[in-house]
């Protein structure tokens, strides 16, 4: 078992106000589970924003454990640090602004996005640069090796990836497709000038969480045109994809070469209301709970928290929960979000604040230091994520991202059999 807060080490004799314990034997059953639902596609684990409030470290070792063989993060700054942390497998980052940082990225075998003209132009002069700042070092190596010629598997300067997604209709990020065929021209002359591969085609969904909206079989045909289209330019890229979790669960069609799974392999449902995560074989990863700070006894009509919005309706036992908004817990669940405490669940009473909250236990008790469990994957009686979704008004993806970098991570089922061992990270 480990433990860090926002990265930084924790001395494991010090007990914790508060612990998001992180199961890793978990992700790794539901990368397993979310292969099998996509046999003849890759898998890309997506741990954009730490991986979505897990660690994206653990989380990225233990996916490709699991067989992921693509990882996938929004910005250059994310896939980067993975790379420093070690990971070597293939790996897809798409946010970038201008200035990049793509060398930096090209150079650290990195597959990077480009959705328009203006991201063309840069990812072609970095990868020009990359390959000759690796010629030169090239150069040099020949030189120290007296001139006998050592190949360093890599050829003799750098070739970039760069995947082209287009905009088949989410109206976010991607290439609109009237300016399709001038960007996938571009990609093919940087091709023949040899400084750059297209090694992906690739789109977004903005409805696959709604199985039949009408969206999904236009943004699919779209897809299809605009691959047809850059094959027929001359493009050859290895990986299709346009899948998320939500189309990797209920769009086979749509799983091409390669799905990219986030919110699912942390095991939290995409579809709610279609199914549940253990309806797809999935486990929460995630499990969030506090130690109660404080048992109380109070009369009826005592104003609870910031602005009275609860007032106990009789004599009562209050217990504070010390975690609040600055940890991650939505301040719209005031008045609504579950814990379970001693086997029950209990309603946050009032206002949410910055670092704490209070529940009602009513005609029970509790001690300072009983555990309360926020949520978790549900099998102890506690809350999901899913249900402070719903508390809050919001999805189950932002509760557990939203986590703060104050919570430590525990990390528990580090073993590649799902034993629990330390690695000390
Ligand atoms: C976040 C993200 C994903 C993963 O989405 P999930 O619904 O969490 O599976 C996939 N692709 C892109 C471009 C994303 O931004």
């Amino acid at each position: 078992m480990t433990a860090h807060p926002g990265g930084a080490p924790t001395h494991p004799a010090l007990p914790m106000r508060a612990r998001a314990v992180v199961d890793l034997a978990a992700l790794r059953d539901n990368i397993r589970a979310l292969r099998a639902r996509a046999p003849r596609a890759e898998l890309m684990a997506v741990v954009k924003s730490d991986a979505y409030g897990h660690g994206a470290v653990p989380c990225a070792r233990a996916a490709r454990a699991a067989g992921a063989s693509w990882l996938g993060t929004a910005t250059p700054e994310e896939a980067l640090a993975l790379r420093a942390a070690g990971d070597t497998g293939r790996l897809l980052c798409w946010l970038f602004t201008p200035g990049g940082p793509w060398r930096e990225a090209i150079e650290a075998d990195i597959d990077v996005s480009v959705s328009g003209m203006w991201a063309m132009r840069e990812v072609t002069t970095a990868a020009r640069e990359a390959a000759a700042r690796e010629a030169r070092t090239h150069d040099q190596d020949r030189v120290q090796d007296r001139g006998q010629y050592r190949d360093r598997g890599q050829g003799r300067g750098r070739t970039a990836r760069v995947q082209l997604k287009i905009d088949s209709g989410l109206g976010r990020n991607g290439c609109p497709p009237g300016d399709w065929l001038e960007l996938v021209h571009a990609a093919r002359a940087a091709e023949a000038e040899g400084v750059l591969k297209v090694t992906g085609i690739w789109s977004h969904f903005a409805c696959a969480d709604e199985p039949g909206h009408p969206s999904i079989a236009a943004q699919l045909e779209v897809y299809r045109d605009a691959v047809a289209v850059a094959e027929r330019v001359g493009l050859r890229p290895e990986v299709r994809h346009i899948a998320n979790s939500p189309a990797t669960l209920t769009l086979p069609e749509s799983h091409f070469d390669l799905v990219r799974t986030g919110v699912a392999i942390y095991g939290v449902s995409p579809v709610p209301d279609v199914g549940s995560a253990s309806d797809f074989g999935l486990r929460q990863v995630m499990t969030l709970s506090a130690d109660i700070a404080l048992v109380k006894r109070v009369p009826a009509g005592h104003g609870v928290s910031y602005g009275h919005q609860y007032l106990t309706p009789g004599e009562t036992t209050l217990a504070l929960i010390p975690v609040g908004y600055a940890d991650g817990i939505p301040r719209h669940a005031s008045g609504a979000g579950p814990v379970l405490v001693g086997g029950k669940w209990r309603t946050v009473a009032g206002r949410v604040a910055m670092d704490q909250f209070v529940v009602d236990l009513g005609g029970d008790s509790a001690e300072v230091g009983d555990e309360a469990v926020l949520f978790g994957p549900g099998d102890r009686g506690e809350p999901t994520a899913e249900d402070w979704a719903r508390a809050a008004g919001t999805i189950a993806y932002e509760i557990v991202t939203r986590i703060g970098s104050r919570v430590p991570r525990v990390y528990v089922g580090e073993g590649d059999d799902g034993g629990t061992a330390a690695t000390g990270a």
